[in-house]
């Protein structure tokens, strides 16, 4: 294999510190298995509008575009929020980046250990096995990119305020083309939400869903479910879900629910996928932990390091294609954690370590 090129976008508060326990990890797979990795580093965020006056800058761009891959910390924090929303850390980075590189498929692993059950804030009798599940939302379409998307003074005085929720049939298809694989790779059970009771949008999206599966997935098991009755499903029986497969509001508040049933964002790790290929005819794609900068803990050396560690896991699988190296290392995570060896936001009051003896004792589990 080439070597694969990574640009490295860490941000702020734990956004550095846990990248730098992400990429130790990432080091010693590549020289284990005889891999050559070129990481690019570059500011996004709060850091970025600091010493660059942006949130994205066009340098940090190129070296995205420049990378077979993109490992994403965190940004944002106290010290931007006064700033005027759309240069907001987030929106003026994420955003833009997830348009530039047609990031249009976000999957979110819902994984909770059986022994971290008592880190969820469901009773522990409900999720006895722990949560494994994933969900698979739509990011670039639907009412937060629809236009138009205004507001105005209408004759009679009043203000009105508009967006548009707005599909084509073909991106629904490659959404679910997504779910799909995804469902193939795990209990073959796809389960697609919407509002077709109320919304145009969402009959378009189930039936475009439902000729797809049949049509190209006969195998998988697919069912509907209407996003108010699925919000409570989540919170009743989450593991009656292999794969959830949703629009992209629905699956914002949706993968929302599902990080707070699995206890702490410090183990939640996602990939947004994009219409290009990389150099291996790979899916170019951000990988990034589920959490924040978590200002109440950044620069005490106390954050969870593993959500950043399984997202270049899921890097390796996705956009290298080493299923083999994210085996080792969500194994070694695994193991690590349900031995006993904890950070504090899963340690429920035990002994528990910092970020670096954390990375240190998931780079002993894996030789
Ligand atoms: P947050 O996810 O940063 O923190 C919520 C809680 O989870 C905090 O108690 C925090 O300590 C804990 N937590 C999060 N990640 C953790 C980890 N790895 N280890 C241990 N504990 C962890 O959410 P917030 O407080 O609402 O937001 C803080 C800042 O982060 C805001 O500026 C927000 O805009 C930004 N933010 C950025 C992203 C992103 O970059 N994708 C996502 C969410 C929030």
């Amino acid at each position: 294999m080439d070597t694969l090129k990574i640009a490295v976008l860490p941000g702020d508060g734990i956004g550095p510190e846990v990248m730098a326990v992400a990429l130790k990890i990432l080091g010693r797979m590549a020289a284990k298995n005889g891999l050559a990795l070129e990481t690019a580093e570059a500011d996004v965020g709060g850091i970025a509008i600091d010493r660059h006056g942006k949130a994205l800058p066009e340098a940090s761009l190129e070296t995205c575009s420049a990378a077979d891959a993109i490992l994403f910390g965190s940004v944002g924090g106290p010290k931007w929020e006064s700033l005027p929303p759309k240069e907001q850390p987030e929106r003026a980075s994420l955003l833009p980046l997830r348009k530039h590189f047609s990031l249009f498929a976000n999957i979110r692993p819902g994984l909770l250990y059986p022994q971290l059950v008592d880190a969820s804030p469901l009773k522990s009798e409900r999720i006895p096995e722990g949560i494994d599940m994933v969900c698979i939302r739509e990011l670039t379409g639907g009412i937060y990119f629809g236009q138009p998307k205004e507001t105005t003074t209408l004759p009679d005085g009043d203000v009105q305020a508009l967006d548009t929720m707005v599909y084509r049939k073909s991106e629904i298809e490659r959404i679910t083309e997504v779910g799909i694989r995804t469902a193939r790779a795990r209990g073959k059970r796809l389960c697609s939400v919407d509002k077709a009771n109320v919304l145009e949008t969402s009959v378009l999206w189930r039936k475009t869903v439902t000729d797809y599966v049949k049509a190209n997935a006969p195998e998988i098991e697919l069912t509907h479910m209407y996003v108010d009755n699925a919000a409570m499903q989540l919170a009743r029986d989450p593991n009656q879900f292999d794969v959830l497969l949703t629009e992209n509001m629905f699956g914002d508040i949706l993968s929302d629910e599902m990080a707070v049933i699995c206890g702490s964002l410090g183990m939640l790790s996602s990939a947004s996928l994009g219409l290009t290929h990389n150099r291996f005819d790979l899916p170019y794609g951000l990988y990034e932990p589920a959490g924040g900068t978590a200002p109440d803990i950044a620069g005490k050396g106390l954050a969870n390091p593993c959500a950043q560690i399984l997202s270049a896991a899921m890097m390796l699988r996705f956009s290298f294609g080493r299923n083999d190296l994210a085996d080792q290392i969500e194994k070694a995570v695994r193991d690590t954690v349900t031995a006993g060896t904890r950070t504090g936001d899963i340690a429920f009051g035990g002994k528990s370590v910092g970020t670096e003896e954390m990375g240190e004792a998931i780079l002993q589990r894996l030789g």
